[in-house]
């Protein structure tokens, strides 16, 4: 099953939530219960790919 990490663009924080195929249920923070959650790409598997956006923004520049 996969688990997706999602971002809150309300707050900042980051969780992980289990979804299964066709869930609708909508998701919110739990820290929040704000809505507006963005579903995250893993930063790990795209590590070196350019166009990362987010996640290569947050890594220390200069370190290479
Ligand atoms: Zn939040």
């Amino acid at each position: 099953m996969p688990i997706y990490e999602y971002c809150c663009e309300a707050c900042g924080s980051t969780f992980e939530k289990l979804v299964f195929a066709g869930d609708k249920e909508e998701i919110t923070c739990p820290c929040c219960k704000s809505p507006k959650v963005k579903k995250q790409v893993s930063c790990v598997s795209f590590m070196g790919s350019a166009g990362v956006g987010k996640c290569a923004s947050s890594a220390p520049s200069g370190f290479s």
